[in-house]
């Protein structure tokens, strides 16, 4: 037996690759013939050596109808780009089938003529179940929220209506201790049909058909702060933001995101300070990241992913009204577009909610822009478009 150290690099080499279990290697020729063989595709496919070498590559996919087909597109992908990935079950010889990785690689000679195609498969068979697993038992979760909130609408309705009917037809025919209670049970209703209006909302982030499209980003913190100007005029508040970029997303989800964000900043402000607030966004190698800034009472930062669960609150609903469930569906909108929000503060001292986007084919802001809003002022609820 020769020692490791005294052996050729080709032996290690070949060693190195035919010995190498978990993962399937093998060459196959421009006519999709399979030339070589390691240990790997014995324990993932199935074939001996014997078995293996000569036959065509198309007898690992599945299914067998369209076989030579699929497997004649990856050679020819592999033979126009240099390489070609294949995610999807494959077929082994006893006919059972696993899920696998395969990337595929061109061979060239030095003119650059095709001399074949190397291959490497893995078996993503028990991570495929668990994605799947986890993605049906969401998928069963979201659609129980929402039939149970949207079923609960109904008698919701129902008891607000006659709970109010009840209050104003018979106010002070009661005696006072009944007047008391009527007044608990209108409120109570009318609590629980925002709490079951929220929880839908939130429900529908995913099961609601996404229409991602390019957006301005602009335009949607635009829109939120229009749709928020009744609080804006009233704090006497002043928004600021940095231009912002155009990612591929959900307009209307874009929209309600910056509208919880930015409406929060104004609700939790000082009672003796108008509210100031700045969108911003800068570029971060592969994503964008934003920020809220504002100028309001803060929180205790130990709670600062604990806001982000649906139905947690820090403050009463006696003082700041709420159900608690706007920052979990901001948390939702960032994480299915593929970012992460969190957030900093400090009582007394402000706040920012900071979220990423994936940069996708967006550009970076020109030039920061700002927009004022000093309340009333212009005919446009926030203020004339310094673009203008
Ligand atoms: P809601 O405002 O309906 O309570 P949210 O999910 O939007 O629900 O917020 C959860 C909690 O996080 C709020 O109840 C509040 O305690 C805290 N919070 C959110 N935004 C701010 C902010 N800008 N400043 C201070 N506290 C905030």
């Amino acid at each position: 037996m020769p020692l490791i150290d005294n052996m050729q690099p080709e032996d290690l080499y070949r060693i190195q690759v035919r010995e190498l279990a978990d993962y399937a290697m093998f060459m196959i020729d421009t006519h999709g013939t399979l030339l070589s063989w390691n240990a790997g595709v014995e324990r993932l496919f199935g074939y001996t050596e014997e078995e293996w070498i000569g036959k065509n590559g198309a007898i690992i996919f599945t299914p067998s109808e369209n076989a030579e087909e699929v497997f004649g597109s990856e050679m020819q992908k592999a033979r126009e780009t240099g390489t070609s990935t294949d995610i999807r079950w494959h077929l082994r010889k006893d006919k059972s089938e696993f899920f696998a990785n395969g990337f595929m690689n061109l061979v060239t000679d030095e003119n650059g003529e095709a001399l074949g195609y190397a291959k490497i498969v893995s078996d993503e068979t028990a991570r495929k179940r668990l994605q799947d697993s986890l993605t049906e038992s969401n998928a069963a979760l979201e659609q129980f929220a929402w039939v149970a909130s949207h079923d609960l609408q109904e008698p919701l309705r129902t008891m607000g209506a006659f709970s109010q009917l009840l209050a104003r037809n018979y106010a002070g025919r009661l005696d006072d201790e009944a007047d008391r209670i009527l007044s608990f049970i209108v409120k109570a209703a009318s609590r629980m049909k925002s709490l079951v209006e929220d929880l839908l909302a939130y429900a529908r982030i995913t099961t609601e058909v996404e229409r991602p499209a390019s957006v301005a980003l602009d335009e949607d913190l635009e829109t939120a702060i229009t749709h928020l100007s009744q609080a804006v005029l009233a704090s006497g508040a002043r928004v600021t933001h940095d231009a912002l970029p155009t990612v591929h997303a959900d307009r209307g989800q874009m929209v309600r995101l910056f509208q919880n964000l930015v409406g929060n900043a104004l609700k939790y402000r000082k009672p003796d300070e108008p509210p100031t607030v700045h969108i911003a966004a800068q570029r971060n190698g592969p994503e964008w990241l934003f920020s809220v800034r504002d100028n309001g009472i803060g929180f205790d930062p130990r709670y600062a992913s604990l806001i982000f669960a649906p139905f947690k609150r820090l403050h009463s609903s006696a003082e700041y009204p709420g159900t608690g469930v706007g920052l979990a569906i901001c948390s939702r909108i960032v994480t299915t577009h593929g970012g992460r929000i969190w957030a900093e503060s400090a009582p007394g001292d402000g706040s920012t909610f900071f979220f990423t986007l994936p940069v996708d084919g967006g550009t970076p802001p020109p030039r920061a822009l700002r927009i004022d809003l000093p309340p009333g002022l212009d005919e446009s609820p926030h203020g004339p478009d310094p673009r203008t």
